[in-house]
C-alpha cells in the first residue's frame, strides 16, 4: 500500500463506564424530540424526526473545558440522550432496533441559536450552528448490557448549580428504537455511529466561566466548563 501523504488521526474514542475506549466513526442528532421543546422553538409536533449531523472531532471528553465558539452571541445548551450503535444496519426494523445498541451516554448539543437562526430564515444548512468545534461535550458510555435500554428517567442540566432544563426519557417523542429505525433508512449506521436524541425545554444562554452538569437517572453524567 501508498504510504499516507500525511499523517493519519488517531481515532475519536469516547471512554466506557468499566473500562475500555469506544471508537467513534459518526455523530447524528435528531432536530426535535420532546414536545416542550418543541414548542418553546415554535414548531410542529407532528413533523416528523429529521436529523443533522456533529463531526466526530467535536466530541469533548473527561469533563474538559471548551471555547466559547467564535461567531456567536448566543451559545446555547442542549442535554440529550446519546445512543452508541454497536452493530451494523440498514432499514432497522423498529423491533430489532434495541440489539443494535451498545450502550448509552450523556451529551451536550451545544449550539450557536444565532447562527442557527440565520440559517432556519434563509433555508441554509445547520452545520455551522450545530457542528463547530468542541460542540459536542459527552461523558461515559455505559453499556446496555449493564445498565439495559432506559426510556424513562430524568434528564437535567444545571448551570453554575442552578437547574435550567429537566424532562423525562419518556417524554420523547421519537423512541431510540423508532429513532434507529428512521435514521438507518436514510443511511447505513454502523458500529461506532452516535446518535444525540434531541433535548428537553429549558435551553438557553451560557457565558464565559459558566459551569454545566448534566445527568440522567440511570445513564450517567456529562460536565463542562466554558473557557
Ligand atoms: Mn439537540
Amino acid at each position: 500500500m501508498a504510504d499516507l501523504v500525511i499523517p493519519a488521526l488517531p481515532p475519536v474514542v469516547v471512554p466506557v463506564q468499566g473500562g475500555g475506549l469506544f471508537p467513534v466513526r459518526r455523530v447524528y442528532c435528531v432536530g426535535r424530540n420532546y414536545a416542550e421543546h418543541v414548542k418553546e422553538m415554535g414548531n410542529d409536533l407532528r413533523d416528523p424526526p429529521f436529523f443533522f449531523a456533529k463531526p466526530a472531532d467535536a466530541l469533548v471528553i473527561g469533563g474538559a473545558p471548551i471555547a466559547y465558539p467564535p461567531q456567536t452571541e448566543d451559545f446555547h445548551h442542549e442535554i440529550e440522550l446519546v445512543v452508541a450503535m454497536g452493530k451494523d444496519g440498514t432499514a432497522i426494523r423498529e423491533h430489532d432496533a434495541l440489539s443494535h445498541v451498545y450502550g448509552y451516554a450523556v451529551g451536550l448539543d451545544m449550539t450557536r441559536r444565532d447562527l442557527q437562526a440565520l440559517a432556519k430564515k434563509a433555508g441554509r444548512p445547520w452545520t455551522m450552528a450545530k457542528g463547530f468545534d468542541q460542540s459536542a461535550p459527552i461523558g461515559t458510555i455505559a453499556p446496555a448490557s449493564v445498565i439495559g435500554h432506559p426510556d424513562r428517567g430524568a434528564i437535567t442540566l444545571s448551570v453554575n448549580g442552578a437547574e435550567r432544563q429537566r424532562g423525562d426519557l419518556s417524554e420523547q417523542i421519537w423512541s431510540v428504537p423508532e429513532t434507529i429505525a428512521f435514521l438507518s433508512r436514510l443511511v447505513t449506521l454502523r458500529a461506532g455511529d452516535l446518535i444525540m436524541t434531541g433535548t428537553p425545554a429549558g435551553v438557553g444562554a451560557v457565558r464565559r466561566r459558566d459551569v454545566l452538569e448534566g445527568a440522567i437517572e440511570g445513564v450517567g453524567t456529562v460536565s463542562t466548563v466554558i473557557a
